[in-house]
């Protein structure tokens, strides 16, 4: 068996040991596929809500792509974070988005936000149907290496 690549991380699958799945005509770590169509899901998911707290203001693509990037690089927030922050930033703190300054508001209430949905699931209070945000933290590791470096992901909100 010739040894093939990964096309999403682009490291080795040694196809004896690795659990891989085909993508295509190609193969990818399972480890790394999964983790691809549940960023892809998360993508979509804050997709929607970046359509709703703007409304009219209509989304700015391109500057809230870049904002998006570099909360995840550079403060390690997720995709679903950022999402349930700009929906508690929209409906429970009533504050409304500018094209203009995208989603610059995200780190002001990021924690604060993870806060509030924690508790709120913790309640279970969701008799009449106005829990919205479904949180269930699973943790996921890396595929190689660095195994120290944990990456959480918030899964089933909305
Ligand atoms: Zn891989």
């Amino acid at each position: 068996m010739r040894s093939v690549k990964c096309i999403r991380c682009s490291e080795k699958i040694n196809r004896q040991v690795d659990p891989f799945v085909q993508v295509g005509q190609r193969y990818a770590h399972k480890k790394c596929e999964d983790l691809f169509l549940l960023e892809n899901e998360e993508r979509k998911k804050l997709n929607e809500v970046l359509l709703h707290v703007f409304g009219k203001n209509e989304v700015n693509w391109g500057a809230v792509q870049q904002q998006v990037k570099k909360y995840q690089e550079e403060y390690n927030y997720t995709l679903n974070g950022i999402a349930r922050t700009l929906y508690y930033v929209f409906s429970i703190k009533k504050l409304s988005f500018k094209n203009a300054d995208g989603i610059g508001i995200t780190p002001f209430y990021y924690k604060e936000a993870k806060k509030y949905y924690e508790k709120l699931n913790k309640a279970k209070s969701n008799a009449q149907g106005t829990l919205l945000y479904n949180i269930k933290e699973v943790e996921i590791l890396p595929p190689h290496k660095t195994g120290t470096k944990k990456k959480s992901f918030d899964l089933n909100f909305l």
